[in-house]
């Protein structure tokens, strides 16, 4: 896979929305850099004595529309210009669907499977620590993303808390439901993806047990097939970082999750051939969903996709130099600052309930969602017919706009 700068992807993606846009240059200035980095260091005490120094960053792009919104991600490769680049994305993404944030995205490099448990609780504590003066129910509220999950938001809660001095919940969502979580928001963008996947099929014609290839099996990955299949989509491929399993037949996702549960991975699940995660964004599917990271689909196999259509769950799994080919090869890309975009609307039904006191059952959230997701597909399509751009573009298009009348409407 070729090396690509995220950050650099997402610039091109604005300039060319942009210019389709017609977009002031004074407002394409300004989003072309963030408002503000937080780069942290944290050292922490190791189970073995030891002090290791760890790397962090917060990026808060732009605040034009409400508060700075967006995950944490725990990985080896994050760095400045990876972070940079999701934090531009959560205020494309945000304003798509048309909530009241700004963006923004914080990580820390490091390869969670390698910590303890109490090693991972002392550095999630600390990197709150660095950054809680910088954050807020009211300035900035972040998430889980990659490897996080409700029990590290629940300790970062925790950390906030006590420095704020009175417990806090709306600080962060994705927290356990112990906690001021919300129902629904585990399995919201998931379920959000394949809201836009069935929107997606109608448009394509896809008939019922339509093939569908899902890389990675996280969070995000798990639920969207989870979803697809229990609305008649036919899952035969799934991958997680160790390789990925493929079922002609289709795979029974529940049971799958059981194994990957058992044994760590899913290669080894009964039944399956094994495929890499390079070959399996190539196989003869209806539709393909990444999952995982970024730069997946790029210039060197964008035109050996054979999908009719690629529902992106990642953030950023294509590249700027891959788009053109596959908007040429007729493959509808329904883009990640829609696709999944469900993710951050639960997440703003959570803030609300902690901040309202008044609490949804899991359907309501799911209800709401569907709206949300129904009613960005018809903007961003009908965007689309408009200009006559690929759904990617559309998706900027719509967001420029409403950013830059919340710029221009707080005056310059
Ligand atoms: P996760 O940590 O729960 O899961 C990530 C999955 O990807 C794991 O199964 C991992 O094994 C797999 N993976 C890692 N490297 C891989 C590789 N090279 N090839 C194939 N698989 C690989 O993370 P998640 O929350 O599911 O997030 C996945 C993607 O969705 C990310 O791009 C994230 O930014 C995006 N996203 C997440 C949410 C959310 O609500 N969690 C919302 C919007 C977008």
């Amino acid at each position: 896979m070729p090396k690509i700068n995220p950050f650099r992807s997402a610039m091109r993606q604005l300039t060319r929305a942009a210019e389709v846009l017609q977009l002031e240059p004074d407002i394409l200035a300004i989003l072309k850099k963030p408002y503000k980095i937080l780069d942290v260091t944290m050292p922490v005490r190791m189970d073995d004595g030891s002090i290791k120094v760890f790397e962090g960053f917060r990026v808060q792009y732009n605040d034009a529309r409400g508060p700075y919104k967006g995950g944490l991600r725990f990985h080896p490769q994050v760095d400045r210009d990876e972070v940079k680049a999701l934090a531009f994305w959560m205020c494309i993404k945000n304003a798509v669907i048309g909530i009241p944030y700004g963006g923004a995205k914080g990580g820390i490099t490091v390869d969670p499977k390698k910590l303890s448990k109490g090693e991972l609780e002392r550095l999630s504590r600390k990197f709150i620590e660095r950054i809680a003066h910088n954050i807020g129910p009211e300035t900035d509220v972040p998430a889980p993303d990659v490897n996080t999950d409700p029990e590290i938001m629940a300790w970062m809660v925790d950390e906030y808390s006590k420095i704020a001095g009175k417990f806090t919940p709306a600080v962060i969502t994705g927290k356990p439901l112990s906690l001021g979580g919300s129902e629904g928001r585990e399995e919201a963008t998931g379920f959000s993806g394949v809201e836009v996947l069935k929107l997606a099929a109608q448009e394509l014609k896809l008939k019922k047990n339509a093939t569908v290839a899902v890389q990675g099996f996280g969070n995000v990955g798990h639920y969207f097939a989870l979803f697809a299949s229990r609305n008649k989509f036919k899952v035969v491929v799934l991958s997680d970082s160790k390789g990925g399993i493929y079922s002609a037949r289709g795979l029974d996702i529940a049971k799958v999750a059981e194994w990957k549960k058992q044994m760590g991975q899913l290669k080894g699940y009964p039944g399956t051939a094994e495929i890499t995660n390079e070959k399996l964004l190539e196989l003869p599917v209806d539709v393909l969903v990444p999952a995982a990271l970024e730069n997946q689909i790029h210039e060197k196999n964008a035109r050996k996709i054979k999908a009719k259509s690629i529902i992106e769950m990642a953030n950023g799994p294509t590249t700027p130099d891959a788009d053109p080919i596959l908007w040429k090869r007729k493959i509808l890309v329904v883009p990640d600052v829609l696709s999944n975009a469900g993710g951050v609307a639960s997440s703003f039904l959570e803030w609300s309930q902690n901040r309202s006191g008044y609490y949804l059952s899991k359907q309501e959230v799911l209800k709401r969602l569907q709206k949300y997701m129904l009613e960005a597909w018809q903007n961003v399509w009908n965007t689309q017919k408009a200009y006559g751009k690929d759904l990617r573009t559309a998706a900027y298009v719509l967001a420029l706009t409403r950013i830059a009348e919340a710029i221009k409407g707080r005056g310059l």
